[in-house]
Order: structure tokens, then C-alpha cells, then sequence
């Protein structure tokens, strides 16, 4: 059996960890070259022992030589700062890369490993919101596959194998820990509440993001970049249950639907093993007594939704704008200098005060617009 090589960006994060199970379950199937982070250089450097990886990297320069100090000239070698990183990814072996740094931090290495050629197992969904044309364009380029983790995405990759063109896909949303609730209800709530989800278990960002609702906006723009599908064929519905992972359309009306256990361990072994299937150690869904629901989204109490589509369709750098103001927005709520309610509001104030009208067809233009709309969104956070 041919080993695939993998190279994991966030490997510390919640999508590495799981990563490294799914690794660890198919250790005949699976090799490790590289295992990038941002600062957390213990833990990384347990994982690139357990999975043998044959280099670390950490993008804070103090803490990767903090690391190199405590273990110089054992394996794996450890990589100091982003450039150094992005140059390991070129010359490495691996074919795959699993993308899974938070936020817009992911998109350089990213698009270093796609213009290499290697096949990219995409989680880190801020990638293609801010990019989308240039991480497609240049996957067409290279030749590389763009195969999705995040979970809604990967139901419908799975849903449209040797399928027909759809007619729309339908992405199903938790709702989040606030569902049911209105915008009165919501005016004093901490981010200790907003972090904690019903149904999955997941970083701090993309928590905020479910919460808000931001998350399932930035999925449709994620969804238009994957599928090539106009933004009026991608339909959000809110399914509290975290059973069935998204739906597809198709002309004569037939929908498929992709259903399993809420754990992420599934759509990144999805990933991995497409187009087989591996034994994980998952539990098995069982639905015998189980009601499944369906209601329309909320987006009067939960305006990030209707926003994240906006930009979406206003496309140009717009998208790359949203998300660099949202980053901004999460992070002060996360810090406790702006209210929950606050989030969707700047990123609407940053939105409307700019013109990010401009094409984001090149690195250059999507790194100067989101510098741009970060500073908007700093500066704005501070007068409100
Ligand atoms: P976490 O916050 O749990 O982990 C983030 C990872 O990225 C950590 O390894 C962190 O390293 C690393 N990182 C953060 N900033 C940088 C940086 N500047 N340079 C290098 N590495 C960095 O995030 P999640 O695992 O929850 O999410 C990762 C991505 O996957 C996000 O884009 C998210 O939207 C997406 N996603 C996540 C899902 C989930 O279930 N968690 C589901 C679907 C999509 P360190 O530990 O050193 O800080
Ligand atoms: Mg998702």
C-alpha cells in the first residue's frame, strides 16, 4: 500500500488533534512529514514525536527557538518563523497538506503548498472566503485537489460523488448555543456563554462564529468558491440536532443528505482516504427514537448571516473585508471590549465605510485589503 505524506498546518488546534487521531487509527496508511503551529511548542513537539513527523514549525519566532533550544538536534527538526516554514512546505515530499490554522493566518502556507501541486484537505475556511478566487484559480493551475473538512462541505462532496451538476446545495446550521433567542436577549451576554456550543467541540474563533452565525455565512462564500455555485443556489437551514451535515438538489427534485455522529474525526478521515473509506474510531450513528428538525434561520436576531451573503454576492475584495473585520470583531468581544450584539455591527460598520469594490485576484490585493479593513475595524471598535 502507497503511504500518503502529510504535512498538518494548526496541528495543535482542534482540527490538528483530531487530525492526529485519524493519523494515529491509519498508521499503516499515513506518514507525517511536517506539523506547523503558531506558539504552543511543547505540545507540538509530543505530537511531531508520536506521529514521527520529520519537522515542526512554529510561525512565533521566540517560541521556536524556545524550542530549539530545549531540543537541539533531535528529530523532528524544528522550523523557526513563517518564511522558513513556507520554504519546508516547498521542498517537502508530502502530497497532502492538511489546512488547519485559525483565520486568515492559514492562507499563505496554504496556497505555498497548493502551488507545490499537493492536494489540500481544507478546513481552514477563511482561506477561501478571503481568497477564493486565487486559491481556486491556482489549484487549477497546479493541479492540486481542494477536498473539504469542514463538515457541511464534506456532506455534499460526499453527496455529489459521480452525481450530476446540482441544482443548489442546502448547508445545515446548529444554530448555536443562542437559537430561539432575540437581540433583547442577547445585549449582555458573555463570551463564557457564547463559548460554549451544543453540539461541537472547536476552538475559540470559530465557536464566536457559530454563535453569531457568522460561521454558517462564512460557509456559503466557502460553498460558492468549492462547488462553483451562484450564491441563490446555496440555502442555509437550521438543524439543532448536528445529524444530517448538509444536503444536495438536484433538477428532479431528488435531495441527498449526508448524516452521521457530530465528531470531526469523520469529515477529515473523508478526507484522507477519498475515494475509500477507513475504519475510525468513531461512535456509529443510531437514530431509532431520534427526532430530527428543521427551522429557517433567525437573521433578524443573527445578522451576520445576511451580511456574510452580501459580501458574497458584492464579491471583489468585499468577502476578504467581512473577514478580516470579523477576526477583529471576535477577538475584541473575546477580549471584552465590545458586546456580543457589537460583533455583526462593526463588521457592517467596516463593510459600508470602505470600498472593497476592487478584484481580489492577487496576494498582493487580498493582503492590502485585509490589512486595510483590520485597521478599519480597530479604529471603529475603539469610537464605539
Ligand atoms: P483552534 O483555535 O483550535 O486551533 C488553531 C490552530 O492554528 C492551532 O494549532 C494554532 O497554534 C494554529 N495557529 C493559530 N494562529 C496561527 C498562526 N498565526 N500561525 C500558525 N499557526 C497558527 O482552531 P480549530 O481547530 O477549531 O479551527 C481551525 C480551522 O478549521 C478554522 O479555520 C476553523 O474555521 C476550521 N474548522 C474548524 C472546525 C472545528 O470543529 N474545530 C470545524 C470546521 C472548520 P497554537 O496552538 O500554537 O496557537
Ligand atoms: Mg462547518
Amino acid at each position: 500500500m502507497q503511504q500518503q505524506r502529510l504535512i498538518v498546518l494548526g496541528a495543535t488546534g482542534s482540527v490538528g488533534e483530531s487530525t492526529a487521531e485519524v493519523v494515529l487509527a491509519a498508521r499503516d496508511r499515513v506518514g507525517v512529514d511536517g506539523l506547523v503551529a503558531h506558539r504552543s511548542g511543547e505540545r507540538l513537539w509530543k505530537l511531531g514525536r508520536q506521529l514521527e513527523a520529520n519537522w515542526v514549525g512554529l510561525t512565533d519566532q521566540p517560541a521556536a527557538r524556545a524550542l530549539a533550544a530545549a531540543h537541539g538536534g533531535e528529530k523532528p527538526r524544528v522550523v523557526a518563523g513563517l518564511d522558513a516554514i513556507v520554504e519546508a512546505i516547498q521542498s517537502s515530499p508530502a502530497d497532502r497538506v492538511m489546512s488547519a490554522m485559525s483565520g486568515f493566518s492559514g492562507l499563505v502556507p496554504t496556497l505555498a503548498a497548493i502551488e507545490r501541486g499537493m492536494d489540500v484537505l481544507l478546513a481552514n475556511k477563511e482561506t477561501l472566503v478571503a481568497a477564493g478566487e486565487l486559491v481556486i484559480g491556482s489549484a487549477r493551475q497546479s493541479g492540486s485537489r481542494i477536498i473539504p473538512v469542514d463538515s457541511e462541505h464534506s456532506a455534499i462532496f460526499q453527496c455529489l460523488a459521480n452525481a450530476q451538476p446540482p441544482l443548489g446545495v442546502i448547508l445545515t446550521c446548529s444554530g448555536g448555543p443562542f437559537r430561539g433567542r432575540r437581540p433583547s436577549d442577547l445585549a449582555g451576554v458573555e463570551p463564557a456563554e457564547a463559548l460554549n456550543h451544543p453540539t461541537w467541540n472547536m476552538g475559540p474563533k470559530i465557536t464566536i462564529d457559530t454563535a453569531t452565525l457568522m460561521n454558517k455565512g462564512l460557509e456559503i462564500i466557502e460553498a460558492h468558491w468549492l462547488f462553483g455555485l451562484d450564491y441563490a443556489r446555496i440555502r442555509v437551514i437550521v438543524h439543532p440536532e448536528s445529524i444530517v451535515h448538509s444536503m444536495v438538489e438536484f433538477e428532479d427534485g431528488v435531495v441527498m443528505a449526508q448524516l452521521g455522529v457530530p465528531d470531526m474525526r469523520v469529515p477529515i478521515e473523508v478526507a484522507m482516504a477519498w475515494p475509500e473509506r477507513w475504519a475510525i474510531p468513531v461512535p456509529h450513528l443510531s437514530l431509532a427514537g431520534r427526532s430530527l428538525t428543521f427551522e429557517p434561520p433567525d437573521e433578524e436576531t443573527f445578522p451576520a448571516l445576511t451580511l456574510a451573503r452580501a459580501a458574497g454576492e458584492a464579491g471583489g475584495l468585499y468577502p476578504c473585508a467581512l473577514n478580516a473585520a470579523n477576526e477583529i470583531a471576535v477577538e475584541e468581544f473575546l477580549a471584552g471590549r465590545i458586546s456580543f450584539l457589537n460583533i455583526a455591527t462593526l463588521v457592517q460598520s467596516v463593510l459600508e465605510a470602505g470600498n472593497w469594490a476592487g478584484p481580489a485576484d492577487s496576494l498582493e490585493a487580498v493582503l492590502e485589503c485585509d490589512a486595510r479593513a483590520r485597521a478599519a475595524a480597530v479604529s471603529r471598535s475603539a469610537v464605539g
